[in-house]
């Protein structure tokens, strides 16, 4: 009696375990965890390691960042989205994933209570906008889209850093009337106007329209600098053509609400260039070079605040 009692029970077990599974893989989509997305628990894990470094009551490196706290970091592309493939048949989005985590494992390893977070951890497509508002819900300081470049002919060659253009940061008056804009220089920050076009009613959507734009007039400054910092480091430890810090409409940085570039470390479809930057020599010195510029830039910001 006993005997058929416990096989009922195997087989209840085992038909419950059946039904578990198959619910399980009706209800969550492909690419979760029981419904939980694995980017969600990877950010909860930085979060939380960085909460029991406090928690510990470790201190902080002698000489850990002060102001850049949290920082976003971007592997370009990813799913179907491949970027671009060169002459090392290796796809971008791999090889900005490759980046990603080794420079978030060396920020990790020398400021274990700064915050690095991925905006994915995996070969998944993601939206430009996702990632620059996973950016700005994470309240990163800062925020950096890691890629490899591309042409059509092989000749190009070298790195290159990237801010959003004014006009893209800021909408100009120009912009506002829906006319056309002659050249990015031409656009200005549209602080002068709003006050004084607007009735005393609307003071305050005057006010919160100008801190706006002093948000993003200083977003715009310190992106810019944010680049020269790292172009400049990237000067000094690769030994390829310096093709400058340039501003461009690139989507990942629209809607930024902290300092955010794009680095193009390097042409996957130059015939050397592109074998070199598969390599983990070159990936290194990229490392070194991008914690640099974390470095100095808040360097830069600690004293830009004192004065
Ligand atoms: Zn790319």
């Amino acid at each position: 009696m006993s005997f058929i009692r416990s096989h009922t029970i195997v087989a209840i077990l085992i038909f419950a375990a059946v039904l578990a599974t198959a619910g399980t893989a009706a209800a969550f989509p492909p690419g979760t965890l029981t419904g939980i997305d694995l980017p969600t628990v990877l950010t909860l894990d930085d979060r939380a390691r960085a909460f029991s470094f406090e928690l510990d009551g470790k201190k902080a490196p002698k000489k850990s960042l002060q102001k850049v706290r949290t920082i976003v970091i971007d592997p370009g592309h990813g799913g179907e989205n491949s970027g671009a493939l060169g002459v090392a048949e290796i796809k971008e989005k791999y090889l900005t994933m490759a980046l990603a985590y080794r420079l978030r494992d060396q920020i990790h390893r020398k400021y274990p209570d700064v915050k690095v977070i991925l905006t994915r951890y995996w070969d998944k497509d993601m939206s430009l906008t996702e990632r620059v508002h996973f950016a700005n819900l994470m309240g990163a300081d800062m925020f950096m889209s890691l890629h490899y470049n591309a042409a059509v002919h092989d000749r190009a060659v070298g790195y290159e850093t990237y801010f959003l253009l004014a006009s893209e940061a800021t909408p100009g008056e120009e912009e506002k009337k829906g006319e056309p804009i002659a050249t990015a220089k031409n656009v200005v920050s549209g602080i002068e106007t709003p006050i004084g076009t607007k009735k005393d009613g609307v003071y305050n959507d005057a006010l919160v329209e100008l801190k706006r734009d002093l948000d993003r007039e200083r977003q715009h400054k310190e992106s810019g600098l944010l680049a020269e910092t790292i172009q400049n480091n990237l000067a000094k430890k690769l030994e390829s053509t310096n093709r400058g810090v340039k501003q461009a409409n690139f989507g990942v940085l629209r809607g930024a609400l902290m300092p955010a570039v794009v680095v193009e470390a390097g042409f996957l479809t130059h015939p050397k260039e592109g074998q070199k930057v598969v390599e983990k020599n070159h990936r290194e010195k990229v490392v070194k070079a991008l914690i640099k510029s974390v470095e100095d830039f808040d360097a830069k910001l600690v004293e830009r605040s004192k004065k």
